[in-house]
């Protein structure tokens, strides 16, 4: 049984470990910590580029409520620098290829100095990208004024304007939007709500618009509430020039002004750093580009709908052995809650999956 940290070899410039985590966010940093629990040693990379990034306050992180996101890291990387700095090691650096040994029931990585990773189990935890639309403005503002998440951000716009946008992109998620205004949005008491459709027109008589802008089932529902529906495109978005609100230029409409917006990112990917992922598995991505299900056995036709919708905190592994998954990379939806949970569960998985190696070894 292991209890030493991992070894190195300078002839070969290789690093051996039990576990190689490739993300340094909650995820990543939670199952370091959950694995150095058992006294292996694993070893954690940390490229600098998270989901969060430019966010000033993150909510609903127990014990963290508004803390600035990069506290809540910091916190967690010195916690494990302090208690299990004798097994895990935590590496500033970007992982630019996995591969996994066939026959040797093992991974190899490198990473972008050229150093190699001989690890038993590999944890991706390298979060996601969001695309948004491109509109002038928008992506300064991300995270900021324009806003994905009611409870990530959507309380502090309470009894103020507001505005919720739909793009033509995000046709499939819209009506989920919409009926996020009623479910969730309303007790916010906005002073005044706008619906933009960015060039959907919600009056064509052929219905193609509305459906798309997720209004076919509730259009006159939103109208009697006082909802306005603005479906000029939006030209602009920028900050006003005292920093307390939004200008929004529109294309065939007035301009206005309010200090938040609801915008869904338009697409997933993996993370810009890892764009290697994907080649891992057999299967394509999900439809958020997040790692995809292992292949499942045949099941009924509930259940297969079910397959349909993100995860949240279910089965950590992999349809490649010894791979596991956690937080944004294998679930769009977890916030950093969920991703510390996340971590934890993969984690734990892996070390359960060496200490049976491990004693097969000894039965055998
Ligand atoms: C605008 C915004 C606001 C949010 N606000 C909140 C909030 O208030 N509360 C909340 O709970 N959640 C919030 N979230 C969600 C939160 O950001 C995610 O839940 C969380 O970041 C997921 O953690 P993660 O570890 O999976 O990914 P990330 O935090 O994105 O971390 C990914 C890690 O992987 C690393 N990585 C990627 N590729 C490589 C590679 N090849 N080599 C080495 N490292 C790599 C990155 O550098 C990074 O260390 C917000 C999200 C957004 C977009």
């Amino acid at each position: 049984m292991s209890t030493r940290a991992s070894s190195e070899s300078a002839t070969t410039n290789t690093t051996t470990t039990d576990l190689l985590i490739v993300g340094g966010g909650p995820a990543g940093l939670s199952a370091a910590i959950m694995f150095s629990r058992l006294n292996r040693p694993c070893v954690v990379y940390d490229s600098g580029l998270y989901r969060n990034e430019g966010v000033a306050h993150s909510h609903t992180i127990a014990g963290y409520e508004n803390a600035p996101p990069a506290d809540v890291r910091s916190k967690i990387r010195a916690d494990l620098q302090e208690y299990y700095g004798h097994s895990a090691e935590y590496r500033k650096g970007k992982i630019v290829e996995v591969k996994r040994v066939e026959g040797e029931n093992r991974f190899e990585a490198k990473d972008e100095e050229g150093r190699s990773i001989n690890a038993r189990k590999v944890v991706l935890a390298t979060g996601l990208k969001d695309h948004l639309s491109e509109i002038p403005g928008l992506a300064e503002q991300w995270g900021k004024r324009a806003i994905h998440c009611i409870f990530c951000h959507g309380t502090e716009t309470r009894e103020q304007p507001f505005a919720f946008l739909v793009t033509e992109k995000n046709k499939a998620f819209n009506p989920m939007m919409i009926s996020s205004i009623f479910k969730l949005w309303r007790p916010l008491n906005h002073t005044k709500s706008y619906i933009f459709t960015h060039g959907l027109d919600v009056e064509d008589p052929a219905g193609q618009g509305r459906k798309d802008a997720g209004l076919e089932k509730d259009y006159d529902l939103v109208r009697s509430l006082g909802y306005e529906i603005i479906t000029s495109p939006v030209e602009s978005v920028y900050e006003n020039t005292d920093k307390t609100a939004l200008d929004i230029k529109f294309t065939s409409h007035p301009p206005i002004t309010i200090p938040y917006m609801l915008v869904f990112p338009e697409k997933m990917t993996p993370s810009a750093h890892s764009p290697w992922l994907a080649g891992l598995f057999s299967e394509p991505l999900g439809p958020m580009g997040t790692i995809p299900f292992p292949p499942a056995p045949p099941v009924s036709e509930g259940e297969a709908q079910a397959k349909g919708m993100p995860r949240m905190g279910d089965d950590p592994k992999t349809s490649v052995k010894g791979l596991f998954w956690a937080g944004n990379s294998g679930s769009a939806v977890a916030n950093v809650a969920m991703s510390v949970a996340q971590g934890q569960m993969a984690a734990a998985m892996a070390g359960d999956e060496l200490g049976e190696e491990d004693i097969n070894k000894l039965r055998h």
